[in-house]
């Protein structure tokens, strides 16, 4: 399969230089050439195939040109290792849980399929890869976790010193083996310029491999695709009008289960929900794309004020506003309606939502007061304990840490302190 970048249809790529350089030179986004389409007898079978074979299936489908099958077959065995479950919440609504994976986020589908994929194809080189990464928090961990023992790869993980909560900096500094975490004296900004700085050196570039591990990486959608197509099997009874819900950001999520629809996958509709920062919602309802600077909120992996994916969901429908609005609804919500949605779900439905889900759970609501009948699958992104402080203030109520990470707490913290100076940040790498 070739890529193209999203400025300019006629570009291609192999899929080599799509996964490893992330993004094109052009500034757009690597899309596939072509969508490939699920056959009949895989969608009548839905019911009876676990995560698993949908993820092989699907990886399958996009990467059989480029590689063999025992070795799509191994991507998908060591990334896909946990479950993506359908809970019933009540006669029209349904949760789907995306954080039984090592991160507890859905994060964990993108962050370990890349490694994998990423891994795989370096294997043929004889120079590993080294892969930069800034992070605030939540993508890091997810990276440090996905990439941990990967074959062929090292990451260097930059974060901002005091500025992560202590569960994230256990979760970016604790693993050791190729995974190596610098604490920088500044903020997310000063991290993310030491990296942008580091990759257009040449020195550098003479004595590393370097790639980024970003979230618009391409290789992190392919698998996001995969829990629509099983929470779609999971569905019991008629599998008719089912709308996804999709607690959105950067937008990578619901793109990737606009991918999932042009397989083939009959889905009715898809809500965009969002807190404040509602540039996506509004451009649904204006027609008008105006990015602005993102707002702080409780769903705080969602503040984003000029989503990436957008680009990526307008070039699915071809640049057609109409075509798009026809596919997607969207609603945004606020801290206050959060934290209410998340009160009453626990005290009427004994369900405990983030403040990521209970953004999808008001999103879906709304939908369904105007489209009665649907069945609706609202994504649960994150678990509840991800954002304890936020959520035991409002559900006033101690949320409990799953086993492995109140394991986490008791490991000792290794991170080399360092300064925002980028000539040390370079000597740093040049004489590691
Ligand atoms: C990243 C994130 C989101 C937003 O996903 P996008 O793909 O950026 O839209 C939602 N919820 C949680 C918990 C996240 O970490």
């Amino acid at each position: 399969m070739q890529y193209y970048s999203t400025k300019n249809k006629f570009t291609n790529y192999p899929l080599q230089e799509a996964v490893l350089k992330g993004l094109p030179d052009d500034n757009g986004l690597f899309m596939p050439v072509s969508i490939p389409k699920f056959t009949k007898d895989f969608l009548d079978h839905l019911p009876h195939f676990s995560l698993k074979e949908i993820a092989l299936e699907i990886s399958r489908l996009f990467l059989m040109d480029d590689l063999p099958m025992a070795t799509i077959e191994e991507i998908v065995t060591r990334s896909i290792t946990f479950d993506a479950p359908l809970k019933k919440l009540d006669d029209s609504k349904y949760v789907l849980e995306l954080f039984h994976g090592p991160t507890l986020a859905f994060k964990d589908f993108g962050a370990r399929f890349m490694a994998q994929l990423m891994s795989c194809l370096v294997k043929d080189e004889n120079r590993k890869l080294t892969i930069l990464v800034a992070t605030s928090g939540d993508t890091g961990s997810a990276v440090a976790s996905g990439f941990l023992g990967v074959p062929n790869i090292e990451v260097i993980i930059l974060y901002p010193s005091k500025k992560v909560s202590l569960l994230q900096e256990k979760q970016l500094t604790t693993s050791g083996q190729n995974i190596t975490a610098l604490e920088i004296q500044g903020t997310f900004d000063d991290c993310q310029h030491l990296v942008k700085t580091a990759f257009l050196d040449t020195d550098l570039r003479l004595k590393y491999q370097l790639s980024s591990a970003n979230s618009i990486n391409i290789s992190r959608l392919i698998p996001q695709s995969f829990y629509y197509v099983y929470a779609f099997a999971q569905v019991p009874d008629k599998k008719e009008r089912i709308v996804f819900s999709v607690p959105s950001g950067n937008f990578g999520n619901l793109t990737a289960g606009l991918i999932a629809k042009k397989m083939g996958l009959p889905v009715y509709h898809f809500i965009a929900s969002t807190n404040i920062n509602d540039i996506v919602p509004d451009y649904l309802s204006s027609g008008n794309y105006n990015p602005r600077a993102s707002r702080q909120t409780i769903s705080n992996a969602m503040d984003v004020g000029n989503p990436s994916n957008f680009w990526r969901m307008l070039d699915l429908y071809e640049g057609s506003f109409l075509e798009m609005k026809k596919d997607i609804s969207g609603f945004s919500f606020d801290d206050k309606q959060t934290a209410m949605a998340m009160r009453e779900v626990l005290s009427e439905k004994n369900y405990l939502l983030d403040p990521h889900g209970a953004v999808a759970y008001l999103g879906l609501s709304e939908y369904q007061k105007k489209n009665p009948g649907t069945k609706g699958i609202f994504l649960e992104t994150a678990h509840p304990a991800k954002f304890e402080d936020v959520v035991e203030k409002i559900v006033n109520k101690k949320v409990d840490l799953p086993a492995e990470l109140e394991s986490l707490l008791s490991k000792e913290k290794q991170a080399k302190l360092m300064t925002t100076e980028y000539s040390l940040f370079k000597e740093y790498l040049l004489n590691r």
